[in-house]
């Protein structure tokens, strides 16, 4: 089959990686420029890089990105959690690690998803807004949350958007700060919680995760978000994250407004398919992005590989992934009727890992 892949992050890669390994033509349409491929960081478990290191021939490279300690605070207590299998990767190494395994002819950047031609039910065509038209038998829609293609084969349904999270860089001079621990903080006000975790020896990734009801007229009205970060609102949280955010850059911290989408009806229509992000975008509160990136991506690919049709290969995948997606769904909701109203004890708290 000729497979056209609309987006290139992480869900859209992977599935090009394991679909070429099965002599399906592939080619990935993105829409930015590499360059623009920053992103910060995430959490992953070791089950998604065993997936991330069986799409190719090559290994993720993940020496000194170990996470094995939890620490959960809040006023009054403090948690230890032992983690296994944890790693925290910048978004670019994983990337570029991916982006390393098509070639030139497979990957083409500043392509924007603009429509699908059609023949009767079936898309023959996806056309670009740079005027690129790339034919073939299968179109996959791997544009993230905010999916264009999406909209040729679902409805989609949002949670209502309550926690938005701004996410940066601390980088430190000479300084080894890697303890492989992720520490998360509770404020005393419910409704915002920071979290920091080394993703090498001297840069931590931070999140500040708010109640957008309570907090986003402060981060959205004063645009920049430096001037948002007052003495008074840091002194919601322990000193060390003062210096924190001392030694970030934030004219690059990122406001994330993310998105929740409820269960889709349907994750293909005909030849257009759905994976990753704008399958099952879920709320970053369970860190499950990638790991469910990627498994979306090779579960597609093995219903291909594994069926002689390509409508009983879509409905395969569809049925796994809707029991999958559902779970995810629902331990989103759990984390964040937490993140509104903290349990009594950090011993009953629920982490915010899921995979
Ligand atoms: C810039 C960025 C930064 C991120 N940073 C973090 C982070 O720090 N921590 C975290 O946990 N998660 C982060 N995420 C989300 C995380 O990467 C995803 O949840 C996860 O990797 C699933 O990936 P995905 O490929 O489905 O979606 P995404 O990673 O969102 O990738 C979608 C890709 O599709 C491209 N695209 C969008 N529209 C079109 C179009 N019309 N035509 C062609 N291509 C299009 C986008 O440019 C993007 O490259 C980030 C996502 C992005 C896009």
């Amino acid at each position: 089959m000729r497979i056209v892949i609309i987006g290139g992050g992480i869900a859209g890669l992977a599935a090009a990686i394991a679909l070429k390994r099965n002599k399906n033509e592939i080619v990935v349409k993105e829409k930015n420029f590499t360059n623009n491929n920053s992103g910060m960081a995430f959490m992953i478990h070791e089950s998604t890089v065993r997936n991330i290191n069986s799409l190719g021939d090559i290994e993720l490279d993940l020496n000194n990105h170990e996470i094995n300690n939890l620490i959960l605070k809040d006023d009054l207590h403090t948690n230890h959690v032992k983690i296994n299998g944890w790693y925290a990767i910048k978004r670019v190494k994983l990337l570029n690690f991916l982006q390393s395994q098509l070639t030139a002819d497979e990957y083409h950047e500043n392509c924007d998803f603009s429509y699908f031609q059609y023949e009767g039910d079936k898309a023959i065509a996806a056309v670009f807004k740079n005027g690129s038209i790339e034919c073939g038998d299968l179109f996959i829609g791997a544009d993230g949350i905010n999916s264009q293609v999406r909209n040729s084969v679902s409805e989609a349904h949002f949670f209502p958007n309550e926690i938005n999270e701004i996410v940066c860089i601390a980088k430190y001079k000479n300084e080894n700060i890697h303890d492989n621990t992720f520490r998360k903080y509770l404020s005393i006000k419910k409704g915002m919680s920071f979290g920091f975790i080394p993703v090498s020896n001297n840069e931590h990734v931070w999140f500040l995760q708010f109640d957008r009801g309570l907090y986003g007229s402060l981060f959205e009205k004063s645009r920049k978000i430096e001037t948002a970060f007052s003495p008074q609102l840091l002194s919601e949280f322990p000193k060390e994250i003062k210096n924190i955010i001392e030694n970030s850059d934030l004219k690059k911290s990122h406001l994330w407004k993310s998105k929740e989408l409820k269960l889709l009806n349907s994750y293909y229509k005909d030849n257009v398919c759905l994976i990753g992000d704008a399958a099952h975008g879920s709320i970053p509160l369970t860190s499950s992005g990638v790991s469910s990136g990627v498994s979306s991506a090779i579960e597609l690919a093995e219903a291909i590989n594994s069926s002689e049709y390509l409508y009983s290969a879509l409905s395969t995948y569809e049925e796994l992934r809707k029991k999958k997606n559902s779970r995810t769904i629902e331990y989103a909701q759990i984390l964040k009727l937490q993140f509104n109203s903290p349990p009594d004890c950090l011993g009953n708290y629920h982490l915010p890992l899921f995979h």
